[in-house]
């Protein structure tokens, strides 16, 4: 970092990924003559668009002096290790669970890619070119070693001139809110991006901190116009399906991705079992990664609420590894199919794009005992989504299926806050934040986020293209 400074033009931000959408967080700030990036996800979506997507970066990695990333979901820390594949060799900021957790999901994502690059590979014609993967295990270990922890509330020096703060986030494991205070000529600057925003009240994690002061605010849309069922309810209806289920005979599928939502349904499973409000049913989780992940949750205390850690001093078995099975090999995942009788089947992906969820779906979907119990955000385009859309038909690994299952929504459970939660806490920065950019949102739900805050105060809220600038 030690070169020939130009006179510092006014920093800017350039939002490159999770415009309009919500994959593939991706922004570039330009401060002086120092480029960061915040986060450095995958964009998911159609195979040849996500491919092309992830693969040509609009800047040359090289450039890149280092990374601040927010949490460790793929969509945001996903594409990290192709950006060292192509050349970037800089520090990546983050907390230390989600440098812990970064591994496990970088670790699982090459895995994917170097699948994904075979299957592609098996079905080409002799002499056609092969296929690459996006990335590789070898790609992943030198991304893990440009990781740097930074704990919560420490500032840190990314630059000359330029500080970062972690603020929990309240959303997965480690997840963190960035505040960048930057000296520029006309004074220092502040930009707050909320990463992932989490909801106050959830099981595990410490309640999201206030939103740090800011000039400029990127702030996460998901659920924008959306209100959450309360937790309590939805943790009795997760019951009532279990139930419900049980007595016709019917095994419960629960699509989830391995890190954050599984822990979370384990934990309220869990809690009702204790509660003696499940039926004597046994709960299978079908990942290896959640075996890998609950470990890293298990090594982070700090990232817990209050309750959670008396309850760990009094039964530390949180997540409940004496009374679910944890499913590793394929050899017994495959056994489960043909398995009798009622249970629970939490398995990834969270939106049933791959991995053995899809197993699961194709031999139970057609039976009406069955019920598929989702608990995240379906982006279009996916499985997930069709389903929750109650499509008659899906195609499952290539097959059309009869959906005759039972599908329930449960989003009660969302790591994300709603609409409300999000106005609640964004509120208190009206006034002093002179400008928002809201990211991370399909175009709907950012529009809906972006009228409450104007009737919240602020002024200048703007739902950014992708490649649009904004300057502080
Ligand atoms: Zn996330």
């Amino acid at each position: 970092m030690a070169r020939q400074r130009k006179p510092p033009a006014a920093p800017t931000v350039t939002f490159w990924g999770a415009t309009r959408t919500v994959t593939g967080s991706l922004h570039r700030v330009d401060a002086g003559d120092l480029v960061l990036l915040l986060d450095c996800g995958l964009f998911q979506g159609h195979r040849a668009e996500s491919r092309h997507r992830n693969e040509t970066f609009p800047f040359r990695p090289g450039d890149v002096d280092a990374v601040l990333l927010s949490h460790a979901h793929v969509d945001h820390c996903g594409n990290l290790p192709n950006l060292v594949r192509q050349g970037f060799a800089g520090p990546i900021y983050c907390t230390p669970a989600t440098r812990a957790l970064a591994a496990v999901m970088l670790g699982d994502a090459a895995k994917i890619q170097e699948e994904d690059a075979g299957y592609l590979n098996r079905k080409r014609g002799k002499g056609e070119p092969k296929v690459e993967p996006l990335y590789d295990g070898r790609d992943v270990y030198r991304t893990l070693l440009q990781l740097h922890a930074v704990p919560y509330d420490t500032p840190r020096s990314v630059g000359h001139g330029l500080e970062a703060t972690f603020v929990n986030a309240g959303h997965l494991l480690g997840a963190a809110m960035i505040q960048l205070r930057l000296d520029t000529p006309t004074g220092e600057r502040r930009l707050t991006f909320t990463g992932d925003r989490g909801r106050p009240g959830v099981p595990i994690l410490r309640d999201p901190a206030p939103v740090p002061p800011c000039d400029l605010l990127v702030s996460e849309s998901t659920y924008g116009g959306h209100t959450h069922e309360p937790v309590e309810e939805t943790v009795e209806r997760l019951g009532e399906v279990v139930s419900r289920t049980a007595d016709r005979g019917g095994k419960v599928l629960i699509p989830a991705f391995s890190v954050g939502r599984t822990q979370t349904i384990v934990y309220f499973l869990h809690q009702l079992q204790k509660a003696g409000r499940l039926p004597e049913v046994p709960v299978y989780v079908d990942s290896p990664m959640a075996v890998r992940a609950t470990e890293v949750f298990r090594a982070h205390p700090e990232c817990f609420n209050d309750e959670t850690l008396r309850m760990m001093a009094i039964d530390p078995d949180l997540f409940g590894e004496r009374w679910v099975h944890y499913v590793d090999r394929v050899h017994d995942s495959i056994a489960l199919n043909d398995r009798p009788g009622p249970c629970v089947i939490v398995s990834a992906s969270g939106m049933c794009e791959a991995g053995r969820i899809l197993h699961h779906l194709k031999h139970h979907i057609e039976d009406a005992r069955t019920t598929i119990l989702i608990a995240g955000f379906q982006a279009p385009d996916t499985l997930g989504r069709r389903l929750v859309e109650r499509r008659p038909e899906v195609r499952i690994l290539g097959r059309l299926f009869t959906v005759k299952a039972e599908v329930v929504v449960l989003n009660g459970l969302s790591a994300h806050a709603d609409h409300g939660e999000l106005l609640q806490g964004l509120r208190p920065l009206a006034g002093t934040t002179r400008q928002v950019r809201l990211v991370h949102g399909e175009p709907e739900r950012a529009a809906a986020l972006a009228e409450g805050l104007r009737a919240a105060g602020f002024a200048d809220v703007a739902i950014p293209d992708r490649g649009e600038s904004v300057t502080l």
